[in-house]
């Protein structure tokens, strides 16, 4: 029988802040209909073997992915690179230096809650967190709506993890140049993550847009989990003019906190082409060709 092709190119699992296992999230992800697939965690890719292993197991087209905190005029965005080699000693050590800062950090937001009255809050993130080297504000998140400070993920980040709020700590993440050049370098794709998702006028999106193909950047998510629906032609007229490739995926976490599951999103906007034509030979088969 022939599969209808179904890309999902970003999603998490332990290894950052998701909440089930690469071999969940695979078996999630085949069930749903996916038949070509990611694990994009944050600034981490030591859950990469094992869901190469669970993708070939539940017959899914398998590509290398991370998704790089980089940080650009005074913002933090996300880069996420697709189909790397994973063995790259350059890429694995610029993510282990992000790494070593989360830690640091979440101690600082622990302190600055505890000033806001929020008591024990790096304790209870740490209980969430699935890899100690990675703690983030969703580890927080997550605390905090258990000791009931706020009814859900969302309304922690409005009232205590965003910018100008009392647990947000500015942070010095990967230069742009540096988190493309990582990935390049180890034969993989920079792809710019959700970018409806900041919070930029029309000219600093350019501005940005053309330093990260300077870089040597070369495809933008169009179809996330991350943009709304509305959000999907404006991108995909983007990637057109600007000569970008197109990428998607669902962004998910988590069953319960996640509006989009895996395999949930709608077909891309035709006439564009797909980050996997320009992977096509670092895309691991499921089955022999
Ligand atoms: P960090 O890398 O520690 O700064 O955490 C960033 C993560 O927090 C993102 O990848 C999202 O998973 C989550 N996040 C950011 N903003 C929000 C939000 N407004 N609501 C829910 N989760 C969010
Ligand atoms: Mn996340
Ligand atoms: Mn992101
Ligand atoms: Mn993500």
């Amino acid at each position: 029988m022939h599969t209808p092709f179904h890309a999902d190119l970003h999603c998490h699992s332990t290894f950052s802040d998701g909440t089930l296992s690469p071999a969940a999230l695979a078996q999630r992800a085949a069930q749903r209909g996916v038949t070509l697939w990611a694990l994009t965690d944050h600034d981490a890719i030591d859950g990469v073997p094992q869901a190469q292993a669970a993708a070939r197991a539940a017959g899914m087209d398998f590509l290398t992915g991370v998704e790089i905190s980089v940080s650009y005029a005074s913002t933090t965005v996300h880069i996420v690179g697709l189909g790397f080699d994973a063995s790259n000693a350059a890429l694995q050590q610029g993510l282990q230096s992000l790494r070593n800062n989360r830690g640091p950090r979440a101690q600082e937001m622990g302190r600055q809650l505890a000033a806001a009255g929020i008591a024990h809050a790096y304790e209870g993130a740490l209980q969430y967190v699935g890899n100690p080297a990675l703690i983030s504000r969703t580890h927080f998140a997550r605390y905090l709506v258990e000791a009931g400070i706020c009814k859900d993920t969302h309304e922690v980040f409005r009232h205590y993890l965003v910018e100008g709020k009392p647990g947000y700590i500015t942070q010095r993440w990967a230069t742009l140049q540096e988190a493309v050049g990582w990935i390049t370098a180890a034969h993989g794709v920079a792809v710019i993550a959700h970018p409806a998702c900041y919070d930029w006028n029309a000219m600093q999106e350019y501005a940005f847009f053309s330093s990260f193909q300077a870089c040597g950047g070369q495809a933008i998510e169009v179809v996330t989990g991350s943009h709304a629906s509305h959000e999907f032609a404006h991108y995909a007229d983007l990637a057109r003019t600007l000569g970008f490739a197109i990428s998607r995926g669902s962004d998910f976490h988590c069953p319960q906190e996640s509006k989009i599951d895996l395999g949930g999103l709608p077909p891309d906007p035709r006439g564009l082409t797909g980050v996997w034509e320009l992977l096509a030979d670092r895309i691991v088969p499921a089955h022999p060709r």
